[in-house]
């Protein structure tokens, strides 16, 4: 067989394979765009567990005319002028839209700030139309509909809606956790609504997303080792859960999924927690971008150290400090 270069469609697609893995993969990117975009409100509808439609409105800055056809072209991004090493908002790979617009059909309208007029563009499975003018007074509405309908294989790999629902409630609440001044609103075809208000602080953020009970049953974590900060709010060994789905971890202020840190926390309550108990917990690691690889992944949830026994040792040592000065086990050996 000959060699050939793959079109973009193809590329597109082969890109959105890894990037999309259901409704609540395009949610994050979605919402991640309104976040990056400076929004104070953003608002995620969905119909059909997002299998349907999706829909992210925003407040923010908005894409100008001249831009909207870049934005969803792949490897078109407004957000690496400092390069790979000073990333500082959630995007930075500009693969998110093309990779979406070529597995269902994609709406964008929106009225960059200070714009006379909104402009809208669609991509329906690849098929690019517009930009045209439309009406909208400020931000940007996204839509995706029939995610996955001309991917068979994907479809296949589906749960129920409402499992689908449950996915992307949780991207949402992890994101809203890193954004506590943002409004959030959540909203189902069956009408249920889902409101984050603004929130004065992390406290309260924590208190909306997680519960009353859990903040007050939750020790304060605060450590530093080497300009690595670590800050959070930790449960209490008595208040466990069955699974690990209330652990919500970031680093500088994006969620992520790493197994180092997943087990570091594990490693934190060894002495204060059965085996079969899982720890709840909002922990944020704040340390020099460039001691951290975000780019290991295209979905951004796995996180390179460069100093993982640092971080880990960091961790590890605030818990049992914590848990030891409440008295909470007899020994108190000191940081792993
Ligand atoms: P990335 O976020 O990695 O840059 P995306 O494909 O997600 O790539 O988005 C491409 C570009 O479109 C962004 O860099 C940004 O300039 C623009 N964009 C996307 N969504 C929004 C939004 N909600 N508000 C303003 N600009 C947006
Ligand atoms: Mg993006």
């Amino acid at each position: 067989m000959p060699i050939v270069q793959l079109d973009e469609h193809l590329i597109d697609q082969i890109a959105a394979g890894e990037v999309v893995e259901r409704p609540a993969s395009v949610v994050k990117e979605l919402v991640e765009n309104a976040i990056d975009a400076g929004a104070t409100r953003i608002e995620i509808a969905t119909a059909g567990g997002g299998k349907t439609l999706l829909r992210v409105t925003d407040d923010g800055c908005g894409i100008d005319e001249s831009e909207l056809a870049l934005a969803v072209r792949r490897h078109c991004t407004s957000k690496l002028s400092g390069g790979l090493e000073e990333i500082a908002t959630l995007g930075f790979r500009g693969e998110a839209l093309p990779s979406i617009g070529s597995i269902a059909r994609l709406s964008i309208r929106s009225r960059a700030a200070g714009a006379g007029a909104a402009y809208e563009i669609a991509v329906d499975h690849g098929h690019c139309d517009g930009p045209r003018p439309t009406a909208l007074s400020r931000g940007t509405v996204v839509e995706v509909r029939d995610l996955f309908q001309k991917v068979p294989a994907r479809l296949k790999f589906l749960k129920s809606d409402r499992a689908e629902s449950t996915a992307i409630t949780d991207v949402v609440k992890r994101l809203a956790l890193a954004e506590p001044e943002i409004r959030f609103e959540i909203s189902g075809q069956d009408r249920t609504t889902t409101v984050f208000p603004a929130a004065r602080d992390m406290g309260e953020r924590i208190a909306q997303i997680l519960g009353e009970e859990f903040s007050q049953n939750a020790a304060e974590i605060t450590a530093e080792r080497e300009d690595v900060r670590l800050s959070g709010l930790a449960g209490l060994p008595t208040f466990s859960r069955g699974n690990s789905l209330q652990q919500f971890l970031f680093v500088n202020g994006r969620p992520v999924r790493d197994k180092m840190l997943v087990s570091a926390l594990r490693g934190g309550y060894a002495d204060v927690m059965a085996k079969d108990r899982h720890p709840v917990a909002v922990l944020f690691l704040t340390l020099d971008p460039a001691f951290v690889d975000v780019n290991v992944h295209p979905a951004k949830a796995d996180v390179r150290f460069r100093d993982p026994g640092l971080v880990r040792g960091l961790i590890v040592g605030a818990l049992r400090q914590t848990f030891a000065e409440a008295g909470l086990r007899s020994s108190s050996e000191g940081a792993a």
